[in-house]
């Protein structure tokens, strides 16, 4: 288990006080201008060398997108933005970071921008934050009064100005390129990549977009070493990680751990484990929404990363880790998913605006028990017309958990549609 003087995000363990004053007395803002004497390709090397995955759920190298902006100007400015547009359901940890931890977030910000040659930062944060984008407000005029951001921010001989914006409540906008359409004012709609935003970001300039826990751990890096953040986890899966669990747990919660920390390690330590016990645990989807949900024998075993997350069919994606006991209408779970994405979904392209309609009306009357058997092959199908043939991921993420719930649990789909044809079970009315 992570011991408390290797957390990043001691907020998180009781050390509240959020201010300026509680972040410097806990190491934060100390010394950030010697970090950036030391130029722009040292802070992109260590990066590189600490294996940071992006922790916005696709876990692209952090150091390897930030060197892809332009080394020198070609008379366009170069900007970051910060995705805090943290609408994925399950996932609730940068929230965390933005109301507990909002002056590491800001320093990481400066370090950021300074690496990739950009004298602005957009953060970008969900609506529906209020109490956090008051408090990350709240920090970033702190920041601004006592000299570290702003003109010669720190002292470095670098301007910096920091911008929160406030999203009106799109889980679209979470995607990076709808998210600089509507940083821009135009409506939230991804665009199509190639050109990816370090070429033509925000307003066509060179731009990179990260997620908030990714751009809130560089102070740290950088501070303690790429080594001692590597000595976590696994090559390839490297350092802490927040881990937010909720669901059918003693204690559901948010929690700093060592990255490929075993299941049943996280869930017994930090949570109280299953409620009911081992035994009652009927599924898990580890990942937030946008994965593939695992039966619960398979999961008990399982390491918590990127790539060992594949082994039982799955993926990490936030981290956001949703448990489910036998008392769980699993149909019922996945369908209100797919109601989810039908309803965000921004409609630009043809395999997503209809697809995500006609599957969440097939899973609405496998929940009743309602449809064929054959149906259940007939919308596998669709989910693998609609993966991988869209404009963004949406369209990947409302098809991967029908198939998750096709490949884990067919028998109980299928019990349902016959045991309703025998009129052995009333009508499972769906909300
Ligand atoms: P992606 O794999 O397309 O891209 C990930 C990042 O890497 C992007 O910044 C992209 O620009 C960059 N990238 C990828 N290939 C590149 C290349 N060849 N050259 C340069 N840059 C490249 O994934 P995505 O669509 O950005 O994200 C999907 C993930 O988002 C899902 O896995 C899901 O888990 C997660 N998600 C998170 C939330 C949340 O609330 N945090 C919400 C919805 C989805
Ligand atoms: Fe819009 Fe869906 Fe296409 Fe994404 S996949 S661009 S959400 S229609």
């Amino acid at each position: 288990m992570l011991k408390d003087q290797d957390r990043i995000f001691t907020n998180l363990y009781g050390m509240h006080d959020r201010t300026l004053k509680g972040a410097k007395a806990r190491g934060h803002w100390d010394g950030t201008a010697k970090i950036l004497q030391n130029g722009r390709d040292w802070i992109i090397e260590q990066m590189k060398a600490s294996g940071l995955r992006g922790r916005g759920g696709a876990g692209f190298p952090t150091g390897l997108k930030w060197s892809f902006m332009p080394k020198e100007s070609d008379g366009r400015p170069a900007y970051l933005v910060v995705n805090a547009d943290e609408s994925e359901p399950g996932t609730c940890k940068d929230r965390e970071i933005m109301r507990h931890d909002p002056h590491t977030l800001i320093e990481g910000c400066l370090i950021a921008s300074f690496a990739m040659n950009a004298h602005a930062c957009f953060i970008y944060i969900r609506g529906e934050y209020i109490r956090e984008r008051e408090a990350l407000q709240a920090a970033i005029d702190e920041a601004y009064e006592a000299g570290l951001i702003g003109k010669n921010a720190c002292k470095s001989g670098w301007d910096f100005d920091l911008y929160l914006h406030h999203g009106a409540g799109a889980y679209i906008c979470g995607e990076e390129t709808a998210l600089l359409e509507s940083l821009e004012g135009k409506k939230g709609m991804p665009r199509m990549k190639p050109p990816f935003p370090a070429m033509a970001g925000v307003y066509g300039c060179p731009t990179t977009v990260n997620n908030v826990e990714s751009i809130a751990v560089v102070p740290t890096i950088l501070r303690r070493g790429p080594e001692w953040f590597a000595s976590f986890g696994r090559p390839n899966n490297t350092g802490t990680k927040i881990f937010g669990i909720s669901g059918h747990v003693n204690n559901p919660c948010v929690v700093e751990e060592a990255m490929s920390i075993s299941f049943e390690e996280l869930i017994d330590k930090h949570c109280g484990g299953i409620r009911g016990g081992w035994d009652n645990l009927k599924a898990v989807i580890p990942g937030g929404s946008s994965v593939p949900c695992v039966r619960g024998e398979n999961m008990r075993d399982a390491v918590m990363d990127f790539d060992a997350l594949r082994d039982v069919g799955s993926s990490l994606g936030t981290a956001a880790i949703i448990v489910m006991d036998k008392d769980t209408d699993i149909i019922k779970a996945i369908w209100r998913l797919s109601k989810f994405y039908k309803h965000e979904s921004c409609g630009q392209c043809t395999p997503c605006r209809e697809g995500t309609g006609w599957m969440m009306r097939v899973m609405d009357r496998l929940v009743r028990g309602e449809a064929e058997v054959e149906e259940i092959d007939m919308l596998f199908d669709v989910t693998k017309q609609v993966e991988g043939h869209t404009i963004c991921a949406l369209g990947d993420a409302s098809a991967w958990p029908i198939q998750g719930l096709i490949r884990n649990f067919r028998d109980e789909i299928e019990d349902r549609i016959k045991a309703q044809k025998t009129g052995r079970v009333s009508a499972v009315a769906a909300e």
